[in-house]
């Protein structure tokens, strides 16, 4: 069993796969113990699945699991945790933004006792304000509705002990937000500051629609407070329609007529209202169905390098 299994998802990086793994190969090397990087081939439909398995043919320290279709970034992770055997296991984006250099300074902090370190950006290079801005007020929202639970500032790049991993892998849900669920274990955690880089080469997968699903798993899968929101708006609408029969009766009394506009307006706004809390409530049975089924998190198509290959 390797000491450190590092977890690479990439979903279209064929631009950046060989820098890559030369430069996690060069820190894993200089680090001086046992090591497997697990690339997880998230259904690319570029040369990705190609050059993993040069880099496989050519290294045995690197290993492959290629997904028969598109999971997502938190699947391709959820997976790779699956099949890493190490003691302490990295989770690191493909494309460079997180540097693989700062590996054995993170490596140090679990030897001293940390078993979770979760890596904490200093400075976003290369995003747009539009994601800084948008991220900012999330994670400000997401604080309060998890009662700090989940830390802010931090993406999903960390080194987790064993004993975590084993967590987080006995959490079926399919849903997945795992940073959340990595603060939901519990254990010592610590923070890790470094400088989020520019993307090496290529271009973002995360598209608006994956980050607001994810945000959006974030909030459902962490906090029930929306459902209990709704509660809140259905009491002020009753109230509000308490205090409008007041004024019908007030205005009844003194013979004026009210005009039926206003009426039809708040009535546009109660159906939006309950609209919007069916919604919510649908967020969560969508998720809950999802579970029910019970389908697997990730369909394999084949792996390379593992001693039991499929
Ligand atoms: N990724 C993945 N599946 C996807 C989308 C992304 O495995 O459906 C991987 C991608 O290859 C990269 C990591 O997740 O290693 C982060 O994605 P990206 O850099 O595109 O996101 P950003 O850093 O822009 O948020
Ligand atoms: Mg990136």
């Amino acid at each position: 069993m390797p000491v450190y299994s590092i977890i690479i998802p990439c979903y279209n990086e064929q631009e950046v796969l060989r820098e890559t793994h030369r430069r996690m190969t060069k820190v894993m090397q200089d680090m001086g113990e046992s090591y497997e990087l697990i690339y997880v081939n998230d259904g690319s439909r570029d040369k990705t699945g190609e050059i993993l398995e040069d880099i496989c043919r050519e290294d045995r320290n690197a290993k492959a699991v290629m997904f028969a279709r598109n999971g997502g970034h938190q699947i391709a992770v959820s997976a790779g945790l699956d099949y890493a055997s190490g003691d302490a296991i990295v989770i690191i984006d493909a494309d460079l933004q997180d540097p693989p250099e700062v590996i054995p300074e993170m490596a140090k902090r679990w030897k001293d006792g940390a078993q979770v370190v979760y890596g904490k950006r200093k400075k976003r290079d290369g995003e747009t304000f539009f994601k800084k801005f948008t991220a900012s007020v999330y994670y400000k929202s997401l604080n309060k509705l998890t009662k700090g639970m989940v830390p802010r500032d931090t993406g999903d790049f960390r080194l987790v002990d064993k004993q975590v991993a084993d967590v987080i892998r006995s959490m079926p849900e399919h849903a997945r937000f795992l940073r959340g669920m990595f603060a939901w274990a519990g254990f010592k955690q610590e923070a890790f500051l470094y400088d989020r880089d520019k993307r090496f080469a290529g271009e973002t997968h995360y598209p608006l629609k994956k980050m607001l699903k994810l945000a959006a798993d974030g909030v459902f899968s962490f906090s029930v407070t929306p459902l209990k929101a709704a509660w809140l708006c259905g009491l002020g609408w009753v109230f509000a329609a308490c205090f409008l029969a007041f004024v019908l009766i007030v205005c009844l009394l003194f013979g004026v007529h009210g005009g039926s506009w206003w009426l039809a307006a708040l009535l546009m706004l109660l159906a939006g209202n309950v609209l919007i809390c069916v919604g919510i409530a649908g967020e969560y049975i969508g998720r809950i169905y999802d579970d029910v089924r019970g389908r697997p998190l990730y369909v394999v198509g084949r792996t390379l390098n593992f001693d039991r290959e499929e």
